[in-house]
Formats: structure tokens, sequence, C-alpha cells
């Protein structure tokens, strides 16, 4: 992937340019590290959830979806584990006043860099001055209620795959599955990171996308290989290239106490090899540990077997906002077109945030008309945008750059013919379709298997 011309300020630009994300609060002076979604993004980013879901529930039928609270039970993360162990280490320099975390350090990661010398890793420079390494709990905590006091405290969740464990009974009852069945969840989370950055790969209010898979002790092993395998499948038929993914099994030293194995999904960002997703076999540590805590069994009883046990965990937990990130870095190119550059998105259709757009080459001549009763009949299919202002290149340029996979033109001949031009993004090949065939043939382009056009 030496070739790739991305690059994450490039990302930046073109998501703030073309409304995918903003700063968040930007008219206050912004509030570090937090992003607002505009438009194009809130439609890339529900494709990304969309495809895991469609992933989990609708290609299989031993998965349930589940939507929990963000706050729940403090007790909830004493369980867990959270409210003791859920700390990293973290120095801060006495000279720049900068805080990193110490294992980032330690692992020389890019973009642990000190800011008085950037060329630097902190604590390498003459001047640096590092603390001691000291535990800081990344949970937000807050207050419920009008009174401020001990007791009602709680947290706003750090992760939610504790909302699914503290619902498994409840699955277990009304949802008539028995293990092997998982419990699928999409929302936010959040943690007090203590460096997040990077743009949208690490920031303190996220979305995870997560799903607990609860088997039989013995058969453990083996969903914690399959799951690992489907999740590394799932970007790739979304598009990644294979040369720019890997699977990074733990080392011993890496890996929580109580899980017998993990292993991250990684992609290679431009800021260097990174996590966009872990695959961790749990055992029964999770319910083990709330059934401790709540005194309340959560466990199965195989009626056929009479057998009583505690379910195995395989936990797939992905980052929604990192894998959208993932999906735009991957997609990202620019080609020398009549001595202009185009810059384009090649996402895949399934992920491009508006699958056609309808232009009129002029904005006269009963065009718009016909351009209009097209977009009618297209947007009860998919997401349509109708575009009648400036040149065409232009607009071609700018659904190019968000990533459009099909623009459909009507000219002078449409008038006379009832045909249309239909554009494809990547090759730039127009061809003349009659405007009756065009629901149908665009629905069967975008259900088409698809691979990215830089592989050559
Ligand atoms: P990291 O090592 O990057 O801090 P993690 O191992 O703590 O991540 P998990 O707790 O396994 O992450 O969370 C599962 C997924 O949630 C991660 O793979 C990532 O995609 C996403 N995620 C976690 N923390 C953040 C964050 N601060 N910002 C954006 N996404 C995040």
């Amino acid at each position: 992937m030496s070739e790739d011309v991305v690059t994450m300020d490039k990302i930046v630009a073109l998501c703030k340019r073309r409304g995918f994300i903003f700063a968040s609060s930007e008219i206050y002076g912004g509030l570090g590290s937090t992003y607002d979604y505009g438009h194009y993004g809130v439609l890339l980013k529900t494709n990304v959830k969309n495809e895991w879901w469609r992933a989990m529930l609708q290609e299989r039928d031993d998965i349930v979806a589940l939507d929990s609270a963000i706050l729940q039970h403090p007790d909830v993360w004493k369980a867990s584990g959270h409210l003791a162990g859920f700390t990293d280490p973290m120095v801060d320099c006495r000279t720049c006043k900068a805080r990193f975390r110490a294992d980032h350090i330690a692992e020389r990661q890019p973009g642990i860099v000190c800011p008085k010398k950037p060329s630097k890793v902190p604590g390498e420079g003459p001047d640096c001055d590092l603390t001691e390494a000291r535990d800081f709990n990344l949970m937000f905590k807050t207050n419920v209620g009008p009174v401020e006091s001990t007791s009602s405290v709680a947290y706003l969740r750090p992760e939610t795959a504790q909302g699914i464990f503290i619902n498994f009974k409840n699955v277990l009852q009304f949802a008539r599955k028995k293990p092997p069945f998982g419990i699928a969840q999409v929302g936010k989370s959040f943690r007090n990171e203590i460096t997040p950055g990077n743009f949208i790969f690490r920031t303190r209010e996220f979305e995870q996308m997560e799903m607990e898979f609860f088997v039989p002790p013995a058969e453990a092993p083996q969903w914690y290989a399959t799951w690992k395998q489907i999740r590394f499948d799932w970007y790739t038929r979304l598009g990644i290239r294979p040369a720019g993914l890997r699977l990074r099994e733990h080392e011993a030293d890496e890996l929580s106490h109580y899980s017998s194995g993990t292993a991250d999904v990684e992609y290679l960002f431009p800021i260097g090899w990174s996590e966009l997703e872990g695959i961790a076999n749990r055992g029964d540590f999770d319910l083990s540990a709330h059934a401790a805590e709540s005194r309340t069994k959560l466990e199965y009883f195989d009626p056929g077997s009479g057998e009583r046990y505690v379910p195995h965990v395989i936990e797939p937990a992905a980052g929604a906002d990192r894998a959208t990130l993932a999906f735009l870095v991957d997609a990202y190119d620019e080609e020398q077109v009549d001595g202009e550059l185009r810059t384009v998105l090649k996402l895949h259709p399934r992920l491009a945030p508006v699958k056609v757009a309808v232009l009129p080459l002029v904005k006269k001549d009963g065009q718009p008309d016909i351009a209009k009763e097209i977009v009618a009949s297209l947007r009860g299919l998919m997401q349509t945008e109708y575009d009648e202002g400036g040149a065409i290149g232009k607009r071609y340029r700018r659904q190019d750059e968000i990533g459009t996979p099909y623009c459909v033109t009507v000219d002078h001949e449409t008038l006379t013919e009832r045909t249309v031009t239909v554009r494809d993004r990547d090759s730039m090949a127009q061809e003349r379709v009659a405007i009756d065939d065009l629901p149908a043939l665009l629905a069967g382009r975008l259900a088409q298997p698809w691979s990215s056009p830089k592989l050559g």
C-alpha cells in the first residue's frame, strides 16, 4: 500500500470540505477531540453500522439484538472490574505539561510525540521530566437525581458489552435461544482517554458495535477461531484491501487475566498498524462476576442432557467510528484526469453515502423536470441526490469526492429518446440507458459483489 497518496490531513480536509465530519463546538473554539457528523458522515456511518447489523442478524439466525441503557447501576462496573481496573498508566511531563499513556510511550506508538520536540519520543529529549506512571480511571462519572451524594453516582458506560451480560437472563428467557447464540448491540460509549487524537480514531465519545457469543465451554476455542475469521472477512467483503488488514494475536503478557485468547484486527492507517477491532475468548468471567455481584443465577440449563453450566463468551468488539475512518482511508484516491486532479472516494457502493446523483445537463428545456421524475422513481430504492447547480464536470467531481458510485445525466437526447447516461465513479465510463430500465439496473449493480478498483 506504499503507493497510497492518502494522509490523515487529506481525510480531515475532505471530511470538512464535503460535510462528513466537523470539529465539535467549533463556534466556541472547539472541544478537543470531539467531532460532529454532518449529512454525508451520518449516511456513511449509518451504512457501516447497518452492514454490521446485516452480518450479525440478517445473515444468521443465532444472534439477537439489544439496545441497553447508557446509564446502568454502578455495581455493574464494580462486577465488571471497570471501577477497580479500568485504568491506563499515565505520566505527566513537568516541562511541557503534556500527559501521555505510559504504555504508548513504551511501545513508541506513532502520534505520541512531545509537543516541545515533535521529532522525539516523550522522555527522550534533554528537557523531558516525566512523573512516575499513575493509574487514571477512564470512566466519566455523573450524578443521577438532583442531589449530588455518593449514593447517586453513576457512570457513562465505557463499553456496550456489560449491558449485554446483565441482560443475559432476559434474553435467554424471551428470545428462545440456547448456546451457541449471541447478543449484539450498537451504541455510544464514553472513555476519558488521556491521549485522544488522530481525528476520529480515538475520541472520548464514540460508537461501538459489540457482540457477545455464548457457547458451551468445550466449544469456546473453536468459536474463537471462527469469529476471528468472520470478522476479518467482514472488512475485506466491504472493500478493505487485504494488504492493509491483519489479524494480530496477543502475546501471553498482553492478555487480560481472564482471557485465554485475544486477537486484534489491525488496519494500516496513515499512522501505522492500529487496532480496528478486538476478538476475545473471555471464558465465563463476565457472567460469573455478575452472578456473584447480583446474586442472580446466570447459567444455562440444558433440558436434554440435564446439564447446567455458565456459558463461555467469545466477543468481537468493533468501533463504528474507527471502521468508518478505515473505510474512508482505504477508499481515498487521487488521479490526474485531463490535466486536473480528481479526488475520489472509491467506497464499496453499499457504504457510499449517496448511491446515485441525478444531474440535468442544463437548467432549462424541461431537463430539470425529467431529472426530478427520475429522482422520484429511485428514491424509494436507494439514497438519491438531485443537483442542478454549476458546470457538469464540477458536479461529477463533487459526487466523486463523496463516493457516489453512479451519476445519471439528463441531456437533450433524453427529451426525445427517454434515455440518460449513467456514469461510473471508478472507470468514469458512461453508457446510455433507457429511463425505465434505471431502477432495476442500478439496484442490480448495487447488489453485486464488489472489490476495490485500487487493487488494479
Ligand atoms: P485501544 O487499545 O485502541 O484503546 P481497546 O483495546 O481499549 O482500544 P476495546 O475496549 O477492545 O478497545 O474496544 C473495542 C473497539 O472500540 C476498539 O477496537 C475500537 O475500534 C473502539 N474504540 C475503543 N476506544 C475507542 C476510542 N476512544 N475512540 C474510538 N473508538 C474506540
